[in-house]
């Protein structure tokens, strides 16, 4: 395994194992890794040949300075981790390898990226969109994994690969928890005993919508009210939003069609803001 910091090594590199005909699984983190990330550094070394993870704490996608000073950084652990995992390379940059000197290219996404995480976190996906370019046009990967607890952050990587024709096929990984039903979360450190102890009620109340669709709930006003109630049951929940929309479109629903529905809930444990979601198919 090898740590890579410059973005032109990583490039030539990559060039080299195209060249060879081999294929590059790519994982972007921001580091802090654990089961979660990990579940999809798996996923990437058994369907590809050579595979790269990235840790890069993004700026651009954090909204506040604050939480970015915050993010927990250690690449000597995760270093150490990913050793285990079978991983050829880590991209490590310094924020300046990113975004150079005068950068002021942004790729923003239309139409799925000012609702939910969008609108709670203002410019958000824009960070989210253009680091992901930056990677994808400098590593150019054939498998690139994504986990879906950051349901919309699929829906945009979806979109934006699409449309910027990257020959790249987006792999989404299921979202891996908790024995509690908790999502697995850098955040969740950050939770108090009492707080750790009440979160799980966002799975439970997820699973309660479920189990009311796969009872034939179709009506989304009812399985928004289902979670909604089963979250406010839980004292030290706070709802952030709760959404029932369409799976691609992100577009809100009044029934449950033909298409596949996301279930989204963010939800606040003192000041530690969770999300979870969970995919709902009518066609299963
Ligand atoms: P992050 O380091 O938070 O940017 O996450 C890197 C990748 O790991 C993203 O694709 C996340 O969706 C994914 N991820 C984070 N937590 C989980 C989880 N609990 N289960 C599956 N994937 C996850």
């Amino acid at each position: 395994m090898e740590i890579i910091n410059r973005r032109q090594r990583l490039a030539s590199l990559t060039r080299k194992i195209r060249r060879e005909n081999k294929t590059i699984g790519f994982v972007p983190t921001m580091g802090a890794l654990h089961q979660g990330h990990l579940s999809l550094v798996q996923e990437a070394r058994q369907m590809s040949d050579v595979v790269i993870v990235s840790i890069f704490v993004n700026p651009t996608q954090f909204n506040e300075g604050s939480d970015f000073k915050k993010y927990p950084r250690d690449l000597t652990a995760d270093a150490a981790t990913l050793s285990d995992y079978q991983v050829d390379y880590i991209f490590a940059p310094d924020e300046n390898e990113i975004y150079g000197e005068n950068f002021s290219t942004y790729v923003y996404v239309e139409n799925l990226t000012e609702t939910l995480e969008g609108a709670a976190r203002p410019g958000h996906f824009r960070g989210v969109a253009t680091v992901v370019t930056i990677l994808f046009n400098t590593i150019r990967p054939d498998f690139a994994f994504f986990g879906q607890k950051d349901a919309q952050q699929v829906a945009v990587i979806e979109r934006l690969t699409k449309d910027l024709g990257f020959d790249t096929e987006i792999i989404v990984a299921p979202t891996v928890r908790e024995d509690s039903g908790l999502a697995m979360s850098s955040r969740n450190a950050r939770l108090t005993d009492e707080e750790k102890a009440a979160a799980p009620i966002i799975y439970r109340a997820l699973k309660e919508v479920r189990s009311a669709f796969n009872r034939g709930e179709r009506s989304a006003a009812a399985l928004h009210d289902i979670l909604e109630k089963t979250i406010e049951s839980e004292p030290l929940a706070k709802i952030d939003y709760i959404a029932v929309v369409d799976n691609t479109t992100l577009e809100p629903l009044e029934r449950i069609g033909e298409n596949r529905a996301l279930v989204a809930a963010a939800v606040r444990f003192g000041d530690v803001r969770l999300i979870d979601n969970i995919v709902l198919d009518p066609k299963q």
